[in-house]
């Protein structure tokens, strides 16, 4: 070390402590001073305020007079996120199909799991019926949709209408073929799950761990009934809750637009509210939710109206948990 240059040891072992460890190999030539930070599972302001104040400290080194930063990142596992419900035809199959889509419109990388396996309904919301996956080495390729979500769906591997009668632990296999398919390029993986609180939910979710699980219910008191159970069986496998969805909240009128409320608004929210969770939004029951839904043309995937900005206003509320969460 010449005189009035930096003492480089004691400058990684300063950036290191500043970055808990992420900052490390600093080398210094010809006034450029060069280091690797570790960014694995930062989110991007994360990062960047770790950038900045890694520039910072090194700015008033003797010898620098350029810095630069090699990022590195681990690869890092899928993260899965559980749409669950209480029980059956409450829309938990459209929000989820929605709200892959609306997501990977904001630019996140998220593929759609169909965990119904007993009633899959996902090659239909995505309009890619009658679509076989590939497989290489056995394990299976997603079906890219049209709608630029990456999916697979038992509908996809059996006859439309066929029943399936699996048991608990053939399910549990069935799910694992295709959570561990090749998700290349997919960060998320939205999982719609089976309605209900059985165990074989439960089985399944102990196994492939859900990141956070988002709870879908109708407004009706005894659906809420329902969902709290779903939420009581997320909490009991230690999953984060996202949030509620409140669906078919208030009728919009298809010739005036009013929304009118048959069954009653803001049960859904006052009860997120009492159970201590994030309330996501509601969607309004609307003829075009059902209609664009059987034609496999999920209404998240059109730029204006009310059914698309308010699964729109849903995935950015996901969207900001994501980015929060560190992996
Ligand atoms: P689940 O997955 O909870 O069983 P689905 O998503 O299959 O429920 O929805 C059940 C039925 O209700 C479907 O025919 C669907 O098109 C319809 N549906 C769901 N949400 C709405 C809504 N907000 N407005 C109108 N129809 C809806």
């Amino acid at each position: 070390m010449g005189p009035g240059m930096t003492d480089l040891s004691a400058l990684a072992d300063r950036l290191s402590s500043l970055t808990m460890g992420r900052a490390s190999a600093p080398r210094l030539r010809e006034g450029m001073l060069t280091l690797v930070l570790d960014v694995t599972g930062l989110s991007g302001p994360a990062r960047e305020a770790m950038e900045r104040e890694v520039k910072n400290a090194v700015a008033g080194e003797p010898g620098v007079e350029d810095v630069r930063i090699a990022m590195t990142q681990e690869k890092t596992s899928l993260r899965i996120i559980a749409v669950g419900s209480g029980k059956g035809g409450v829309g938990k199959s459209t929000l989820s199909a929605n709200l892959a889509v609306a997501l990977t419109k904001l630019g996140h990388r998220v593929g759609l799991v169909d965990a119904d396996i007993y009633g899959p309904s996902q090659p239909r919301l995505m309009g890619s019926e009658g679509e076989k996956p590939e497989a290489i080495d056995k394990q299976m390729i997603p079906i890219m949709s049209r709608w630029g979500v990456p999916m697979l769906s038992m509908g996809h591997l059996v006859k439309a209408g066929q029943a399936i009668a699996w048991r608990g632990p053939m399910a549990g296999n069935a799910l694992s073929q295709l959570v561990d398919a090749k998700w290349d390029g997919v960060d998320t993986l939205i999982v719609d799950l089976p309605p209900g609180t059985g165990d074989v939910q439960l089985s399944m979710i102990q196994k492939h761990k859900p990141a956070g699980a988002v709870i879908v219910s109708t407004p009706q008191d005894l659906a809420l009934i329902d969902a709290t159970r779903a939420v009581s069986l997320f909490e009991q496998a230690g999953v984060p809750m996202i949030g509620l969805v409140e669906n078919m909240a208030g009728y919009a009128c298809p010739s005036c637009g009013e929304i009118s409320d048959p069954f009653g608004s803001g049960g859904a929210e006052k009860a997120a509210g009492e159970m201590g969770m994030p309330f996501l939004g509601r969607i309004p029951l609307t003829m075009a939710i059902r209609t664009a839904s059987d034609a496999g043309e999920p209404p998240a995937a059109g730029d204006d109206g009310v059914e698309a900005d308010a699964f729109r206003a849903i995935a950015e509320k996901v969207g900001t948990w994501l980015r929060k969460r560190v992996r």
